[in-house]
């Protein structure tokens, strides 16, 4: 009987003594203490009549416990669904209603209002707290410390892991356990992963960054985490020296260099920082390696397909690009209208295939089929290109594509230029509707801390270096770029709010 995923990343520990998480108060737990407490969920879920392919959804603060309900699934069958934290009690009845959980476990202060929801759908209800109490762990409690693992193929769902919504409603990607695990082997391997490293998480475990990438690699490694429940910049400076590698999202790099403790003697001895799940700005880059003497490396992916691209672990790690395809998986860049492959240097849409790509989006047949193509390609939505040595380089979303007058504009290009000039922090580039143009091109710049960019002086300088197409019609002046949690920028927000500016 097996099951690759469990197998391969839990089962591999299982009795063994030794740390998996460092956790904030200074105390550690052991592999076997985590997987205890796993089998003991998997009981619970067993009792409560979960099945094999059921989903449990899990909307629960990061804890040893949340994350043991990860290992819980896996061993039982189940399928695990992570729900982010932000989501509300609407959202999540969406989330709930569209993925048919049979289990939902959420924080004991939504329970009330979660009650009558669960019963509507006919799934059961329990709790889980962040300090790791509620009414799931009391049910475990005194439940056997091993539990069968139930068989399964590489080809089973292991996980609906929900997108970030950034371009429109979140969508459920149906992950198999080789997804996940054929990726956690390839960056074991290529980020040089091994027993030895001790990676500091900061990160939420509801999103792929966090929850796959971070921790399939340190398990698959046999490694330990440092599991800070969220990230918190004091926490983050102290435990540095601990750690041996971080991954973070480009808001963490930019945090810990506002501080004037992080200093080259606190991370000397570090092997790895990595960087993704939103652009990393040329300017942290540089900073960081004056800092530091590290140059950050970032790598390319999405809920549908772990990572697909990586700057080398040897050979240069080029900044504002995100490398080289990882072993084993293709891609390409192609016509948006015609779907051929277009020659390198050239900007179309990233397509990638591989034995990470997801089967498709639950319950969504239509969207399955218009970006899963039937040579197993997925079409990403990202814009991109392959430079002269082979870096690919993401110039934005599809549907962030601005286009004038009939012109395609790619606001990375305009955000670039514009991030250089005097006084400018970073900047996002926008189409917003125009009665002549259809849609024309606003900038929103972000300035540095205690600066009054000139915009009259930026818009003279910028033209010389731009198509007169692409000249922002205005340039307006924000003090921060929404976010959300992993630092991806809002861009629909932006649209929304300035979507009357040339109406
Ligand atoms: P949705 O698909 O619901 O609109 P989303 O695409 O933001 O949301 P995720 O799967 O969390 O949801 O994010 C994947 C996206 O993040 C990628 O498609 C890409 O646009 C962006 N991304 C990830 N890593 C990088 C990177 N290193 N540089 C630039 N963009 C990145
Ligand atoms: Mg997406």
């Amino acid at each position: 009987m097996t099951n690759p995923l469990y197998d391969g990343l839990f089962g591999i520990h299982a009795a063994k003594q030794t740390p998996f998480l460092r956790l904030a108060d200074g105390s550690v737990l052991t592999h076997q203490a985590f997987l205890e407490q796993a089998a003991q969920f998997a009981h619970v879920a067993g009792q409560l009549g979960l099945k094999p392919g059921d989903r449990m959804a899990v909307q629960v603060e990061k804890s040893p416990q949340s994350l043991a309900l990860y290992a819980a699934c896996a061993q039982a069958g189940l399928i695990f669904l992570p729900l982010n934290t932000a989501y509300t009690v609407d959202e999540l009845t969406y989330f709930i209603e569209n993925s048919g959980a049979s289990l939902i476990v959420c924080d004991s202060a939504k329970q009330a209002a979660l009650a009558p929801i669960a019963t509507g759908l006919g799934a059961k209800l329990e709790t889980l707290d962040a300090d790791g109490s509620g009414s799931l762990t009391q049910k475990a409690e005194g439940l056997l410390k091993t539990y069968e693992t139930v068989a399964r193929s590489g080809d089973d769902l292991a996980a609906f892991l929900y997108t970030s919504g950034t371009t429109g409603r979140s969508k459920g990607a149906m992950l198999t356990q080789d997804n996940l695990l054929s990726n956690a082997r390839t960056l074991v391997d290529f980020w040089r992963f091994s027993e030895q490293d001790v990676l500091l998480h900061a990160l939420p475990i509801f999103h792929t960054h966090g929850l796959f990438v971070a921790t399939n690699v340190t398990l698959a490694a046999g490694g330990s985490l440092i599991f800070l429940p969220k990230f918190d910049l004091d926490k983050v400076i102290e435990e540095l020296p601990n750690a041996t590698t971080m991954m973070g999202v480009p808001t963490f790099y930019t945090r810990i260099l506002g501080d004037g403790r992080f200093s080259r003697d606190r991370v000397q001895h570090m092997r790895l920082f990595i960087s993704g799940s939103a652009p990393l700005l040329s300017e942290t880059h540089v900073q960081f390696e004056d800092r530091t003497g590290h140059r950050i490396l970032e790598r390319y992916g999405m809920t549908e397909t772990n990572m697909n691209t990586s700057n080398p672990y040897e050979g240069e790690r080029r900044a504002g690009t995100v490398g080289f395809p990882l072993p084993g998986i293709d891609l390409k860049i192609t016509d948006p209208d015609t779907g051929n492959t277009l020659p390198d240097g050239e900007i179309g849409q990233i397509e990638v295939r591989g034995p990470n790509v997801f089967k498709g989006y639950w319950q969504m047949p239509d969207k399955t089929a218009a970006e899963l193509r039937q040579d197993g390609f997925f079409i990403t939505g990202d814009l991109g290109k392959i430079d002269e040595d082979g870096y690919v380089h993401i110039v934005g979303r599809n549907k962030d594509l601005i286009i004038s007058g009939g012109y395609n504009i790619y606001p990375k290009e305009i955000e670039l230029v514009l991030d250089e000039q005097l006084g400018v922090l970073e900047s996002a580039v926008i189409g917003v509707p125009h009665p002549d143009f259809g849609e024309t091109v606003l900038g929103v710049i972000v300035p540095e801390p205690g600066q009054k960019p000139d915009l009259e002086a930026i818009m003279g300088a910028i033209k010389p270096s731009l198509a007169r197409f692409k000249h922002p019609r205005k340039l307006v002046i924000l003090d921060d770029l929404p976010r959300n949690t992993m630092g991806k920028v809002q861009k629909n927000q932006l649209r929304d709010r300035f979507k009357d500016m040339f109406a």
